[in-house]
């Protein structure tokens, strides 16, 4: 009875996702919520491809699986993902029903599917990943995440003792997942340590989780992410396997060992999170098999994509794209560090996180904004700062609030016409850090930019 309702859930799933597909609609969503309410244990019935990967975490979810995508598809492979669509359960549903056979058979050998970490039990325990990658976890959206001891459990609950995982060691919380999971592979960053142990006024780990003493850190790099271990207990950052030892920002290059191999790639973006990205993906890839010469080829033929990070040259001046979630604390600063630490002088910045999707749903909360560390913007390097959208002047609160000298800034309620106002007379380098779901004001400013560079606005 089962297997006859799993059919008829399969078959209307894939005509829906024939009928949109040809009036050119969106199909990576509701296909999936056609099968589960047909089906509520669809995902138990479908066969997946021979091996899935689960990515998991905070930030850099999409970066990576992205990432072990190409490098797989460069290498031969064939990869059902979920890239374009939903990370939540019917998401990764439409995903995989995209490619079964009407047979219910897979069409592909790999299935890397991001998943959101507030789905978790609603997919794990329906479809054993084979590998977990999670990078971090950390303060994201108060409204939907709640604190990361929430989101662990979550993980824990839905996680099955068989799944191999591949897990950030300088993350003492992502590190210490799967407490019943005998097979995990570390990967960690040697390189850059910071010199002083700088205290992280935010951090999402404070004590012990063993004893409950008050945590003690070899280093910080930023919020949680360093090395840590209890005075009073055995507990302490795990000991990497993969270890990224060498950062070359000149040749463009990143060294990492693991067994008594020391191999290179190319760095594809210097921005430190990135290589915390590029150390899981290729961690998982050397676990399930990829020899060096493989990952390394399609590593250097990989980009970001372009809608997380771009740069263009217009007359004399450099724009870079970045992408910056709102309601996202920790990635938000992570953007104004990048910004505050890159190697050229005479920035101006566009900021626009505003996250209108939240208003329209839900109450609008800007609490967020004091999980956000905006002090890298203090930095002498950023000349000008345009905050643009309808929080801009709860922006400009807070940042005077962490100290950003108030004569640089400025705000313009109209979003799309904010970078206009950079002066770039005195910026030559202009950074837009927008938000996810708005592309729309991006595009607007990023073509505003390249006019203004050649001197046609
Ligand atoms: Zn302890």
């Amino acid at each position: 009875m089962k297997k006859i309702r799993f059919y008829i859930a399969l078959y209307a799933a894939k005509l829906s996702q024939f009928l949109l597909k040809i009036l050119g609609r969106n199909a990576t969503y509701f296909p999936g919520k056609i099968a589960i309410r047909l089906c509520k244990d669809f995902l138990k019935h479908i066969t997946p491809p021979k091996t899935v990967i689960a990515v998991t975490g905070t930030n850099g979810k999409t970066t990576v699986s992205n990432l072990i995508s190409s490098i797989l598809t460069e290498n031969g492979y064939s990869i059902t993902n979920n890239s374009f669509g939903s990370n939540v359960q019917a998401g990764i549903i439409s995903a995989l029903i995209e490619d079964t056979t009407l047979c219910g058979k897979p069409k592909k050998d790999i299935a890397i599917l991001e998943v959101d970490e507030r789905s978790s039990l609603l997919i794990y325990p329906q479809m054993a990943p084979d590998y977990l990658v999670c990078n971090n976890i950390m303060r994201d959206s108060l409204k939907r995440n709640a604190h990361t001891e929430f989101i662990s459990y979550i993980i824990n609950s839905a996680l099955p003792a068989s799944t191999k995982l591949i897990l950030n060691a300088d993350d003492i919380i992502a590190a210490t997942l799967g407490p019943n999971n005998k097979q995990k592979t570390y990967f960690g960053l040697d390189a850059e340590k910071p010199e002083a142990n700088t205290p992280q006024h935010i951090r999402d780990i404070v004590y012990c989780p063993s004893c409950g003493a008050l945590l003690e850190s070899e280093y910080v790099r930023y919020n949680h992410i360093g090395r840590h271990y209890c005075p009073n207990c055995d507990f302490q950052s795990p000991t990497p396997d993969y270890l990224i030892t060498n950062i070359d920002r000149t040749n463009n290059t990143f060294t990492i060992r693991h067994d008594s191999d020391s191999e290179t790639y190319t760095l594809i973006n210097d921005n430190i999170v990135n290589v915390y990205n590029f150390g899981a993906v290729i961690a998982l890839l050397h676990e399930i098999g990829l020899s060096y010469e493989q990952i390394s080829k399609g590593f250097s033929q990989s980009k970001i994509v372009k809608t997380r990070f771009e740069t263009i040259q217009s007359g004399n001046t450099n724009i870079t794209m970045l992408m910056a979630k709102g309601q996202n604390p920790i990635a938000c600063a992570r953007c104004y560090d990048y910004v505050a630490r890159s190697q050229v002088e005479n920035k101006g910045l566009v900021i626009i996180v505003d996250d209108l999707d939240d208003n329209i749903n839900n109450s609008e909360s800007t609490c967020w904004l004091y999980d956000c560390d905006y002090t890298a913007l203090k930095d002498p390097s950023i000349k000008q700062i345009i905050f643009g959208g309808p929080r801009c002047k709860d922006h400009v609160l807070r940042a005077q609030l962490a100290g950003v000298d108030a004569e640089k800034i400025s705000i313009c309620e109209n979003a799309t016409k904010a970078a206009g106002m950079i002066d770039l007379t005195k910026c030559q380098n202009v950074f837009v850090l927008h938000e996810l779901y708005r592309a729309a004001d991006a595009k607007a400013a990023k073509e505003m930019l390249i006019s203004m560079g050649r001197g046609e606005l």
